[in-house]
């Protein structure tokens, strides 16, 4: 296995960042004090939604299930580009990906292409399915940084156990292909992490996952616990071992391990940009439920600093557990990825 550590990402922390950084950092802990939120500075992070159009249907994901509410769509590149420009001075980490595959956007190539223009690093979670050779060969002309293949089952019985409407044979192949390209064209982007959901259903494999990870060459292999909504569900696909469980659950529900605080560093170092430019403030917020601002009236640094925003922050200082979101959120738990 090649290394496991992103180092490709200190290539993007400029000077200006890296103070952008330290006045984030300082003003949050002055708030966590103050109980009143300060902020200096821009968020380091992003993740900006290329689609949330879905080639699945998970059954705890509401893009998949068809549940959201927002309309749905696609990110075009220069709706990209102007968010790229006005949160780069501050931002040097993308995720190009939030709700949706974002590779049924045909516009990925030229996304990530953008992205690297105005230096900043990229990072893409797929299932993969959609990674035919002809869409390898073209992200790979700019690779991304990283890219994370999702998938939570090593045969076709454990893997549409989840993943409705995929195979693990599509899957598994685009991971393939994509991983014999980058060897042969002698690439050390994108850096490639094998994620893998533990579920009841397939905690058989976790032995099984790293070592094809292992025999894949991909640099990191990740096993995440499982978001679940409803105690029906924590009951149907939370795996046996405790420790792969986020959640506590007895007969009055589910309930997030672990004692939060009134607080949420998220709000200060991140944000995220829906694809027609809604200002939501985790990803969490799946459909749009606390929107902040749109990019397409304000400037980022308009909207981070307005009302809303800081409202929003000082309800999290006064109460997180007001918002049923914050209750199932693993943000300042260290719960999420084992
Ligand atoms: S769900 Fe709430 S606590 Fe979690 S990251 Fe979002 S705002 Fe913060």
């Amino acid at each position: 296995m090649s290394s496991k550590y992103e180092w490709g990402i200190l290539g993007y922390i400029t000077f200006g960042r890296l103070w952008n950084a330290i006045k984030i950092l300082t003003s949050y802990q002055i708030s966590r004090v103050l109980k009143r939120p300060i902020v200096w500075g821009g968020p380091w992070s992003f993740s900006i939604e290329p689609t949330n159009h879905c080639n699945l249907k998970c059954p705890e994901c509401p893009s998949g299930l068809g549940a959201l509410t927002r309309p749905l769509g696609i990110l075009r590149p220069e709706q990209f580009e102007t968010y790229a420009k006005s949160i780069k001075k501050h931002a040097f980490y993308v995720q190009l990906f939030f709700q949706g595959e974002p590779f049924v956007n045909k516009f990925m190539p030229e996304l990530i292409r953008i992205a690297h223009k105005n230096n900043l690093y990229v990072a893409i979670s797929t299932n993969g399915i959609l990674l035919d050779d002809d869409r390898i060969d073209a992200i790979l002309q700019d690779p991304p940084d990283k890219l994370i293949f999702s998938i939570d089952g090593l045969d076709e019985e454990t893997y549409q156990n989840y993943r409705i409407g995929g195979t693990f044979s599509e899957a598994f192949s685009g991971l393939e292909r994509l991983m014999k390209k980058k060897r042969a064209m002698k690439l050390t982007r994108p850096f490639v992490e094998f994620q893998f959901i533990v579920m009841k259903q397939n905690e058989h494999q976790l032995d099984a996952v790293f070592a094809l990870g292992k025999q894949h060459g991909v640099n990191k292999v990740t096993l995440k616990t499982m978001q679940v909504y409803s105690k029906e569900s924590a009951d149907h696909f939370l795996p046996t071992d405790e420790k792969f469980r986020r959640y506590l659950v007895d007969a009055n529900g589910l309930r997030i391990k672990g004692t939060f605080r009134n607080e949420c560093f998220a709000l200060w170092r991140t944000s995220v940009i829906t694809w027609d430019g809604k200002v939501v403030p985790c990803c969490f917020d799946k459909d749009a439920h606390f929107v902040l601002g749109s990019m397409n009236s304000n400037s980022f640094r308009e909207i981070w600093t307005s009302k809303p925003y800081q409202d929003f922050r000082q309800s999290l200082l006064d109460d997180r557990s007001q918002h049923e979101m914050c209750r199932n959120c693993t943000e300042g738990v260290k719960i999420n990825v084992v």
